[in-house]
């Protein structure tokens, strides 16, 4: 997310596929009577040659032109499109024994339906467009038009001849699903089961345990490419992680046995990565243009000598601070003042806004306007609080909000600037989040379920 807010959403989600019928792999093979499965840690190196040229069209040659096409081309005009197109971009007939097959539906969602433009639906997702022109190829039988056409780019296409999947995505909603999909998909799963084969004599000594074992799978060609240590991932520009704290709150490592006064008077404490961030806005008055987050693009943090120092090539990362939740006041108060203060020396620095010194991090933040939002919302409930006739009603919507709050595990203790309810002792158990949770199962839709 943090690449997101430096460079904005994706534009592109691109997928590539390895293709074990490359004509360099098949020539490989010919001559010596191999096929590809025989050779997967060659496919490999193919592949990983192609996906670096792939990046490296896309970083510095900025291939793209026409980003995708989803129709079927015209097989008189575009012949070698046309080949490639129905030989690595169609997808389907899906049938029951395809892979993509779950519950007798395609999981991927072919075919599409037939549409004349582009949109994007209300979830986020594209929907291509897809014209019912009477185009079709035949595949296992089957005539495929424009609906079963996985989106693509015909430069990448033509040039790499494998199924490159390429989708047009612009939405904040679609890098939550990339992120999934990159990220928590895991290796492919098999469930293996051990049976005796073989002797007939020993068939009466049927074992009465059926030995499942839920395996991972790594397919020989993922094997290959962990050996030959390809990385798995890789982010570019990488992202620094900002740390900070408020004055005097930084973590300090100590053992069990170390002597207090020599621990805070060890010269490392006051070296933290934040504090010297106000130190280097010090050393370099001219880049005391730039906020935390955006200090990485032109500094660097070495953790050995304790200091930013100035970038010497032309390579930078992104920061990221350390997320601190809304509940955390004052922490979190410092977090948003460092998202727009630029080049502070010291903490009174952060506190002053306009010329005035403010004593909190949170009224700094309301002199810049960064709470308007919640400013409003919390004034709204304060001037209701005069309103309301009776302190009893106030009383109770009180007790109420802080019922909301308790079941998502916070009170209204967690906001010092918000009243608190008031109990009496007959009202005591309502106050009992554990009785209160107890009372809040429905008993009779439990009975019903069970
Ligand atoms: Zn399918």
């Amino acid at each position: 997310m943090a690449i997101c807010k430096w460079a904005g959403y994706p534009d592109l989600f691109i997928r590539f596929t390895c293709n074990p019928k490359w004509p360099e792999v098949a020539r490989f093979g010919k001559c010596r009577q191999l096929s590809a499965e025989d050779r997967l840690d060659i496919l490999t190196r193919i592949f990983k040659i192609k996906l670096d040229q792939l990046l490296k069209d896309l970083r510095d040659n900025k291939v793209f032109g026409e980003v995708k096409a989803v129709e079927l081309p015209d097989n008189l005009v575009d012949p070698q499109y046309y080949a490639a197109v129905t030989n690595l971009m169609i997808h389907g007939p899906s049938r029951k024994s395809s892979p993509c097959m779950q519950n007798s539906k395609c999981t991927k969602h072919f075919p599409k339906k037939f549409v004349d433009s582009t949109t994007v639906d209300d979830e986020g997702y594209p929907i291509y467009k897809r014209r019912d022109n009477g185009k079709s190829t035949k595949r296992a039988g089957s005539d495929l038009d424009n609906r079963y056409v996985v989106p693509h780019n015909r430069f990448l296409l033509l040039k790499y001849g494998a199924h490159i999947n390429v989708e047009w995505c612009n939405q904040s909603r679609s890098i939550k699903y990339l992120f999934k999909y990159v990220n928590n998909k895991g290796h492919d799963r098999v469930t293996a089961a051990f049976s005796q084969s073989g002797n007939t004599d020993d068939s009466r000594i049927i074992d009465e345990i059926n030995m499942y074992c839920d395996c991972r799978y790594i397919s020989p060609c993922e094997a290959a490419w962990r050996i030959f240590n390809f990385p798995i991932h890789h982010r570019e520009p990488s992202v620094e992680r900002l740390s900070f704290h408020l004055e005097g709150n930084q973590n300090v490592i100590f053992s069990n046995d170390d002597r207090i006064d020599a621990v805070v008077n060890r010269p490392t404490v006051k070296e933290s990565m934040f504090l010297k961030w106000f130190e280097a806005n010090k050393e370099f008055p001219k880049e005391r243009e730039l906020t935390y987050a955006k200090f990485p693009l032109k500094f660097v943090w070495n953790q050995q000598s304790k200091k930013w120092k100035k970038r010497q090539t032309s390579a930078f990362s992104i920061g990221r601070i350390f997320f601190v939740p809304p509940g955390s006041g004052e922490q979190y108060y410092l977090r948003l003042l460092l998202n727009v203060i630029k080049g502070p020396t010291s903490y009174e620095d952060l506190r002053k806004i306009n010329g005035h010194d403010y004593n909190t991090f949170r009224d700094a933040c309301y002199a810049l306007g960064l709470l308007d939002d919640d400013r409003e919302y919390v004034d709204a409930i304060v001037e209701a609080k005069f309103n309301l006739a009776d302190d009893d009603l106030k009383n109770l919507f009180l007790q109420k909000i802080e019922h909301f709050l308790k079941g998502y595990g916070r009170s209204f203790l967690d906001f010092p600037t918000m009243p608190m309810p008031v109990y009496n002792e007959e009202e005591v158990d309502q106050n009992n989040r554990l009785i209160c949770d107890e009372m809040r199962y429905n008993r009779r839709a439990l009975a019903v379920e069970h």
